[in-house]
């Protein structure tokens, strides 16, 4: 055995049965065991229990004393535009005095300042940028995110973008979900000629991201402003042709039929959902449709409006949390997502901690291998400085994480 935490208070983790993401009551039900112990050998999980059965049937090379504290699953963050150049603070200030996202990239800011610091860097300069991100993100408590291209908007800045995140993929604890956001904005090299963009999403990028497997999903803004929900849908399925699978920015800013669409495609998740429809809700129920939902987002937008999770939950829609980390909405904390959710979301710290493992993990297909502690699984865990898990979100502003084990290697340490 390599690795034995053991003592712990409490031990939280959510589970399922049905290899589903958890819905309804299902996602408040953790499986809980107080006095905890967590075994691990090769990188995964041999033993979850009480310490006293852990410890008696393993004995292990490396022992963590965890008393007082908490064990967790790793945060999956399933939605973060990781890699870009720059920042965009004087945006910021101009969004405190009244101006608007959809106004500030009318004038050539916002995603399009991103955008043209993007293109001028270079691979290894965007590598370090994101290594620097996922050092941060994994000291909160974050051992899987999904990664979005996207601010680079030609075929080769594109790829430059996706090749970052391969590279530091391989090379940083954190695993990275690969994401091409090609339909990220409409580049001003283009103008009003929106199609003409698209034509080259789905004739060129596509196929060569694709063919260099650059990418695992396909994801569209779908906003007014951005992309149509009939140019989403030609470039999605153009993705699912070549072996993407998609996902969606829908209805974060107005109500435009993303949601439905979502479902249509049969999306594995559709992302932010502020604006989105009853009848877009139902039918991505029905399509098993993984709402990512990011309270971060709003609370950066400053608008007040935040996805109406409640309902969600009502009507059984797997709901996951995620950061939405950009330039302007730069926060590499889960933890701050699930303090957002449990204020502004109404979800329990219970919602929220399934929220951000096992649901996170299905919208990013890898639910086989993290987001729960059982036998089997990957060894993503944390040990949270708080005797239960309801410190989740109740606590906020610091940093909970006193350590992280990403594939049984203890890896952050604060002690
Ligand atoms: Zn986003």
């Amino acid at each position: 055995m390599d690795l034995i935490i053991k003592n712990a208070c409490e031990l939280a983790t959510p589970i399922s049965s049905t290899q589903k993401p958890l819905v309804g009551k299902q996602m408040q039900q953790l499986r809980i065991i107080k006095n905890a112990s967590l075994a691990v050998n090769d990188g995964k999980i041999v033993g979850v229990g009480k310490t006293s059965s852990v410890t008696s049937g393993f004995k292990a090379a490396e022992t963590i004393n965890a008393e007082g504290k908490t064990i967790l699953p790793g945060f999956v963050d399933p939605h973060t535009h990781l890699v870009f150049a720059g920042s965009r603070e004087k945006e910021f200030e101009t969004r405190l005095k009244g101006a608007s996202y959809m106004e500030i990239l009318r004038q050539g800011g916002g995603i399009l300042k991103t955008v043209r610091e993007t293109r001028q860097a270079t691979t290894d300069e965007l590598v370090c940028n994101c290594r620097k991100t996922l050092d941060i993100m994994l000291r909160h408590g974050t051992t899987t995110v999904e990664a979005k291209s996207g601010y680079g908007l030609t075929k080769k800045d594109e790829a430059k973008c996706l090749r970052a995140i391969q590279q530091v993929n391989k090379s940083h604890p954190v695993d990275v979900a690969p994401t091409f956001l090609g339909a990220h904005a409409i580049p001003p090299e283009y103008g009003e000629n929106s199609e003409g963009y698209v034509e080259l999403i789905t004739e060129e990028m596509i196929p060569s991201i694709a063919n260099a497997k650059l990418a695992e999903f396909c994801d569209v803004f779908c906003e007014k402003g951005a992309f149509t929900v009939e140019q989403t849908k030609r470039i999605l399925q153009a993705g699912s042709k070549h072996g993407l699978t998609p996902k969606v920015h829908a209805d974060e800013l107005t109500p435009y039929g993303g949601a439905e669409l979502a479902a249509e495609m049969r999306a594995v998740s559709a992302e932010h959902l502020l604006y989105a429809s009853e009848a877009g809700l139902r039918m991505m129920s029905k399509s098993g449709v993984t709402a990512v939902l990011l309270p971060t987002a709003s609370f950066t937008l400053m608008t007040q409006r935040y996805a109406d999770a409640r309902r969600m939950i009502d009507l059984n829609l797997p709901v996951a949390l995620g950061t939405d980390f950009n330039p302007s909405c730069w926060t590499e904390s889960q933890q701050l997502a699930i303090a957002l959710a449990c204020r502004q979301l109404k979800l329990t710290p219970a919602e929220a901690l399934t929220a951000s493992t096992l649901n996170a993990a299905h919208a990013i297909n890898r639910a086989a291998e993290i987001g729960s502690l059982e036998e089997g699984k990957k060894a993503d865990a944390l040990v949270l400085d708080a005797p239960n898990h309801s410190f989740l979100g109740y606590r906020f502003g610091t940093n909970l994480v006193s350590k992280v084990i990403k594939e049984g290697k203890l890896v952050v340490d604060v002690e």
